[in-house]
This record gives structure tokens, sequence and C-alpha cells, in this order.
């Protein structure tokens, strides 16, 4: 049987304000398995950001269980919860997030950098994923040098490079023209092709029937979740 990456129970997310506590997940019961491609879609406010940070070790919830890889996350301290996100998890966000003064080889090289990978391994690793992403010509160009399309590639390559065991994109086509949207999709679905787990938040329709399965959120509720229907091939 598939490996369960990540599962949550019961899960719950306050958030404490001047106002008192605000109740924004409310119980989600959720399992994915590896090779999965799932998208998650929702309204503005419904908890998808809450729920990916704590799938992401960026945020811990209120109560219910949470388990990375079969191991419980809430008793982690934020150091070992650092080094879990960096071991096992990588990310790709709406806004890129590429340092601006270093060059894409440098940029995808940092995760390396975090696990203390000598240098020549991680320029060769870097190289090496940027290469599969088609931007071995551009490594030495700094992020404002390449296109939106192009950045998000070396952001997709930076996610890579550690060889996480899941891929957390939020919104990653949401800068994009459409048809540079569909080639960053058409890097993500290569990549499940060739077996990388990813969870992807998404507010448009095509971007998610492009995953294979489909998971929405309402009001702090996981209320649909299955297989997409009537996949999207680019
Ligand atoms: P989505 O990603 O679906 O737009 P969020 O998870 O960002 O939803 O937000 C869910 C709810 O939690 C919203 O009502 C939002 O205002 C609230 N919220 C999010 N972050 C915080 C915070 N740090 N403090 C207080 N309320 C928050």
């Amino acid at each position: 049987m598939a490996k369960p990456l990540v599962e949550t129970e019961g899960l719950r997310k306050s958030y404490f304000t001047g106002a008192g506590a605000l109740e924004v997940l409310h119980g989600v019961d959720f399992r994915l398995t590896e090779g999965e491609f799932a998208a998650v879609m929702g309204p503005s406010g419904s908890g998808k950001s809450t729920f990916m940070n704590i799938l992401g070790c960026l945020d811990t919830a209120t109560s219910g269980v949470y388990r990375l890889l079969g191991e419980p996350v809430s008793k982690l301290s934020a150091d070992e919860l650092a080094e879990r996100r960096n071991r096992f998890l990588g990310f790709v966000f709406q806004g890129y997030n590429l340092l601006p003064k270093s060059d894409l080889l440098e940029n995808v090289g940092l995760p390396l950098l975090y696990a203390r990978v000598g240098s020549s391994e991680r320029r060769r690793r870097a190289m090496d994923q940027l290469e599969k992403v088609g931007l071995g010509p551009f490594a030495r160009r700094l992020p404002g040098q390449v296109s939106g399309g192009q950045q998000q590639r070396a952001a997709v390559a930076r996610a890579l490079v550690g060889k996480p065991s899941l891929i957390l994109a939020d919104e990653p086509t949401g800068n994009l023209d459409s048809q540079t949207s569909d080639e960053i999709m058409s890097l993500f679905v290569n990549l499940n092709d060739e077996g990388s787990s990813i969870i992807l938040v998404t507010h448009e329709p095509d971007v998610a029937a492009c995953a294979k399965r489909l998971v929405r959120f309402h009001d702090g509720l996981l209320v649909e979740d299955g297989p997409v229907e009537g996949r999207r091939t680019l």
C-alpha cells in the first residue's frame, strides 16, 4: 500500500486576537499518500492557507493530529519543525520568492545550503535541477533578468533540489498569463508522472483540472474530496 505522507485527524485551528479566539479550521480529516497530486480550492477566507501552513510545518494546529510521514508534529520544537520542513517539503509560492541579488543557480541551491551540503555538490545539484526545468542557459542570471514564468520554473527547481517527499504549492500560477500558467502546470504534471507528490492551492478551475484529486474547503471545513473529473491534458 502507498505510504501516507500527510494525515490529519480532527484538525482545528484558532487565532487569538484582541476580540478573542476565532476558530478558522473546524476539524479537518485529510490523508495524502505517495504519488498523489491534489488541488485545493475554496473561497477566500475558507481556511486553505491556514491548512497549508500547518501541513508545511510553518504553523501548528490548536488541536487534532497532524502526522508528517507517520510522525505527529504537534510536540516538535520550532527547530525540529524547521528541520522536517527542510528535509521533507518543497515550497512554491505565488510570488516566486527568489532572492533578487542572487543568481538562479544560487537561489536553487539555497535549500542545500541550509542542509549544509558543500558548495561544489550544491552547485552541481542546483545546475541539474535548473537543466531539468529548461533553465540551464539562464543559471547565472538574476531573477530580475528573466521572465515571470522562468522565475517560477527556478522556484520549482529550488523546491525540488532537496529531493522532498512532498511539494506544497500556493497559487503557483496566480501571477502568470494563461500560456505561461499552462507551461508551469505541465511541469507539475511531469513531476507527478515521475513520482512526485504535490498539493497545490489554486483559485483557477483550469489549473485544478490538471491535478488528479480535488479538495474543496468552505468555512473552515473540507466539504469535498474526490478524483478530478475530466482531467485536463496539456
Ligand atoms: P484562505 O487561504 O482560504 O483565503 P485563510 O486560511 O487565509 O483562508 O483564512 C481563514 C480565516 O482565518 C479568515 O477568516 C482569515 O481572516 C483568518 N485568519 C488568517 N490568518 C489569521 C491570523 N494570523 N490572525 C487572525 N485571523 C486570521
